[in-house]
């Protein structure tokens, strides 16, 4: 195919006018730059939000995730567990007492971590105690671990065997530990002082302040856990059964 060398040279002559022109080169940079940068925007948010999809998600919809956690918490129990949204305190029905003597201060669930700030489960609840209280084994056992972890600081794994099921029960934060591997513990046994007070206690974890983090798991894996409600009550649920024992002996011996 023959081509015109006029046609060819009007054309180049257009391109060279167009790219010296220095009015023309400004308009072309516009043309060409600015929707490269708008496509290569979209692609980096596109790209941003397919790697993190979940955090992405929560971050951009959830304006107040506590207020979405304590709803979530409040529909997953109605009437067996109480929620006091100032006092936080929990009506637990299970078989096993109160690790620690004080107050739920974090209860099992989503939760915005008090130190990551990332919105993500908490896998046992906090109870606030006075520092370095005793903290006693829920139920006869083994104990299968204690270890340190950089989240949970000093801690204690027990296993606990009863006809029904065997299941684990998880003490983090711990300032203290009397127990050895392996050592067999009974229910209400001292096993340890609570901790986690940042820089002054030893191995804290990840705490903004002292407390017994406290899990329930199926197995030995972390992902195991389960909610501990199920299997603690509290101390006043312990006052009134106490109390209607002393009622129905009293009435037994009238
Ligand atoms: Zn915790």
């Amino acid at each position: 195919m023959a081509v015109d060398p006029k046609t060819v040279y009007a054309i180049a002559k257009t391109a060279i006018s167009v790219v010296t022109d220095e009015e023309n080169r400004r308009k072309l940079v516009i043309i060409i730059f600015i929707p490269l940068i708008v496509v290569l925007l979209i692609l980096c948010i596109l790209v941003y939000i397919l790697t993190s999809p979940l955090s992405f998600i929560e971050n951009f919809f959830l304006s107040n995730e506590e207020n979405i956690a304590m709803r979530e918490f409040k529909a997953a129990y109605e009437d067996t567990v109480g929620l006091n949204m100032g006092e936080l305190e929990l009506i637990f029905h299970g078989d096993y007492p109160m690790p620690a003597r004080g107050e739920i201060t974090s209860p099992y669930g989503y939760r915005t971590h008090p130190i990551t700030g990332e919105y993500k489960m908490h896998t046992g609840i906090d109870i606030g105690t006075a520092w370095h209280s005793e903290i006693i084994s829920i139920a006869d056992g083994q104990v299968v671990k204690i270890g340190v972890d950089r989240g949970y600081g000093q801690y204690i794994i027990i296993k606990h065997d009863t006809e029904e099921e065997s299941f684990y029960s998880v003490y983090a934060h711990l300032s203290k530990i009397f127990i050895l591997p392996d050592a067999e513990v009974k229910q209400g046994e001292v096993i340890a002082l609570e901790g986690g007070e940042p820089e002054k206690d030893p191995l804290p974890g990840m705490s903004t302040g002292h407390h017994l983090h406290f899990e329930i798991r199926k197995s030995l894996s972390a992902r195991s856990h389960t909610d501990p409600a199920k299997y603690l009550f509290t101390a006043s649920d312990k006052n009134d059964e106490k109390s209607l024992d002393e009622t129905e002996k009293q009435e037994n011996n009238d």
